[in-house]
């Protein structure tokens, strides 16, 4: 079989791998799809490889869509012809979070993820896997179902937020209209866009894009305003706003991710999504940065990973953007390639990208 194998620092090669056995207690997937994303790019440019220990290479691809095509003796709760979505985290199996389905929140360090850490990712013609990694998805959402994943991500980064404004509930809800920001616009950020739509929040998204640009079109479909990081318009807007309750960071870029901190409200809570594995720095004023985090009662707090409930929930937000917004979602995938052009579209630079996707059936 083919697969996108990371074979050192900047080289990814197709590369022809045995096809696994499906074992007992094993499913066995056709990979119809796998998506391309920043920790993709991250870990391919960056020479940070880590193949399963003895192997050349690792096989790339954490985000994916499956179709069953053989299910090992003793698994009977998934049938040929299930779409399924894999997990990518594999727990340390000795903590308490681990052992709790819940390997997002290792304590050890010690875990493995497909495609990224030690075991190789879904992105191959055929991959086999335990059934209390897969989710399924229903048939009506083929056609997004590789952004479960990141949606996971968005989903918990959102549900990060609202445990730690929890604090904040009265009579079990949050502050009406209260200010949510958005800072990004890639998959993450817009995912996150969709799931807040849903809330009675007062929704924002700031980015580099221009008002007429089609992402900006899409994020006022759900409600959001759009507020550029051109300038101080940011700044000023935050000032305005008496600043935000929630901010959820999805750009990776360090020097703004510690910026945004200066734009919470009262009582405001910052969630950091992006890995950034490069060397920036940036002048701290600790006093004042502490004083306002103190004065104000704000959190920061960092995120990363999913467990197998976001990807539940994910599947279920899939299921409702489709019924309250049709096929909006379809615009989040604004690139497919066949495998045979993997290389453009691990190189695809174009502004208006948001997921690229790799289309094993075409
Ligand atoms: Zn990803
Ligand atoms: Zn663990």
């Amino acid at each position: 079989m083919k697969a996108l194998g990371l074979i050192a620092q900047d080289r990814v090669e197709l590369v022809e791998p045995p096809t696994p056995p499906v074992d007992q207690g094993l499913v066995g997937i056709k990979t119809l799809r796998t998506g391309i994303c920043a920790t993709d790019r991250e870990i391919i440019s960056s020479g940070f490889v880590r193949p399963p220990p003895g192997e050349a290479y690792i096989i790339l691809g954490h985000e994916m869509l499956g179709e069953v095509v053989e299910v090992g003796q003793g698994v009977s709760n998934f049938s040929r012809g299930d779409l399924v979505v894999g997990t990518v985290r594999r727990g340390c199996g000795k903590c308490l979070s681990c052992l709790n389905q819940r390997s997002d929140m290792c304590f050890t360090g010690e875990f493995k993820e497909r495609g990224v850490r030690g075991l190789h990712g879904y992105g191959s013609e055929y991959a086999v896997e335990k059934p209390e990694h897969l989710v399924k998805v229903p048939a009506e959402l083929r056609d997004v179902a590789v952004l479960t994943e990141p949606l996971s991500i968005s989903v918990k980064a959102v549900e990060t937020a609202l445990t730690v404004q929890e604090r904040l509930k009265f009579d079990g809800k949050y502050p009406p209209h209260a200010k949510v920001l958005i800072a990004g616009h890639g998959p993450i950020g817009t995912l996150a866009a969709f799931i807040l739509s849903l809330r009675d929040f007062e929704l924002y998204v700031t980015g580099i894009m221009e008002e007429s640009d089609a992402q900006v079109q899409l994020l006022k479909k759900l409600g959001a305003q759009y507020i550029t990081n051109r300038g101080t318009h940011l700044k000023d807007c935050a000032t305005e706003l008496g600043g935000f309750f929630i901010i959820i960071e999805a750009i990776g870029h360090s020097p703004i991710a510690y910026e945004l901190e200066n734009y919470l409200g009262y009582n405001g809570v910052l969630v950091q999504t992006g890995i950034t594995l490069g060397s920036s720095e940036i002048h701290l004023d600790s006093d004042k940065a502490m004083f306002r985090r103190v004065d104000k009662n704000q959190v920061i707090v960092g995120m990363v990973n999913s467990n197998i409930h976001h990807f539940r929930k994910a599947v279920g937000y899939l299921k409702e953007f489709k019924e309250k917004y049709g096929n909006l979602l379809n615009q989040v995938i604004t690139h497919r390639y066949p495998l045979k052009d993997f290389r453009q579209a691990l190189s695809n630079e174009e502004k208006n990208r948001v997921k690229i996707v790799i289309d094993f059936l075409s």
